[in-house]
């Protein structure tokens, strides 16, 4: 791990540096590198855009950990509201939703995993509706298993709905054995937050290690895996796994976010693989934005001297 990644992760929890920064229009340029729009209508066009150039799309509705009960209401509805503008644009086929479940009232004390959970049925019934189906992001490890619990009921009326497992846990080669059933989607990612070793592989090689050990496990299995990195040694191992256990080309899937690495997005789409990009959209961007910093030092270097020049 970067040793920088920790503090910056920290700092973001500062209520202060998030003021300063969330002052910056989301027209800025470090900000539109990794989320398009704020609405429905900017979040449809970047993914129509993207959908003309041979890319799927999942597309989150930013925020996440609320504890307001009309705020998750109102999440739910910009999911709704986004399924409906897919399905009305033809775009269903390629484009399908990511949903925090923080955001949609996990963190709610007491209540919040029954919320959640009936939220998430809302969400999946509108992309059913749609012709599309819903991907539920993990986020840290204090919620692995109340999420893959949620995951369990709402499997039993939408089997679509796929999962996020995060190769730095130790827990998750287990999970992807318990996952790699068939009808099973599972995105495969190296995992965004920062996590204490009790729980987490912290050195970088340890969690590329898992990784392909995960890996193994999905593409040997019978589900249908998405392979989320930008990593090309990840990219180049998981190809050659594919054809190890003879997966043909659409039996898995790349996925990448918005903005990083978009030329070998097009590369791999180019080669015949299938290539969804995740695209967040919205006025809560800060977390996810510091999440991307976190993962990159020059992209914090780059963006503190934006910030700098503009003053
Ligand atoms: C589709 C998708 C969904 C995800 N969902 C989740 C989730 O639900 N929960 C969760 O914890 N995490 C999620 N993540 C984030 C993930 O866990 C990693 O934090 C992130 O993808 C970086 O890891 P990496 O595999 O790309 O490898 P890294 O080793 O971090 O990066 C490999 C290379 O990718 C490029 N790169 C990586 N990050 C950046 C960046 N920010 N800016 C520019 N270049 C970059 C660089 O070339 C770098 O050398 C998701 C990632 C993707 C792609």
């Amino acid at each position: 791990m970067s040793l920088l990644r920790q503090p910056i992760l920290l700092l973001s929890r500062s209520s202060g540096v998030k003021k300063v920064v969330s002052t910056l229009p989301v027209t800025s340029g470090i900000v539109t590198g990794y989320v398009p729009g704020e609405t429905t209508d900017a979040v449809v066009e970047a993914a129509a855009t993207l959908v003309d150039d041979g890319l799927a799309v999942t597309l989150d509705f930013l925020g996440e950990d609320t504890l307001d009960v009309a705020r998750a209401d109102a999440t739910v509805a910009a999911y709704v509201e986004v399924l409906q503008a897919l399905a009305q644009r033809g775009l269903a086929r390629h484009a399908e939703v990511s949903v925090k479940l923080s955001a949609i009232g996990q963190a709610l004390p007491d209540v919040g995993d029954r919320v959640a959970l009936e939220n998430a049925r809302v969400i999946c019934r509108a992309a059913r509706n749609a012709g599309t189906t819903v991907t539920l992001d993990m986020e840290d490890h204090t919620t692995t298993d109340r999420t893959l619990a949620v995951l369990r009921d709402l499997r039993k009326d939408f089997p679509e709905t796929g999962a996020v497992l995060q190769a730095y846990l130790h827990r998750t080669e287990a999970d992807c054995r318990a996952l790699a059933h068939e009808g099973s989607r599972v995105r495969l990612c190296k995992g965004a937050y920062n996590e204490p070793e009790d729980v987490a592989f912290t050195d970088r090689i340890d969690v590329d290690k898992s990784y392909v050990r995960c890996l193994k496990v999905l593409l040997a299995g019978e589900g249908y895996p998405m392979i989320a990195t930008h990593d090309p040694r990840m990219i180049a191992i998981a190809g050659s796994l594919a054809s190890r256990y003879g997966r043909p080309q659409g039996s898995y899937e790349f996925q990448m976010l918005y903005g990083i690495r978009p030329d070998e997005q097009r590369r791999l789409a180019g080669s015949g693989e299938r290539v969804r990009v995740y695209v967040p959209y919205g006025g809560e961007w800060y977390g996810y934005l510091v999440r991307r910093l976190a993962e990159r030092p020059q992209n914090l270097t780059f963006f503190l001297r934006s910030l700098i020049s503009k003053k």
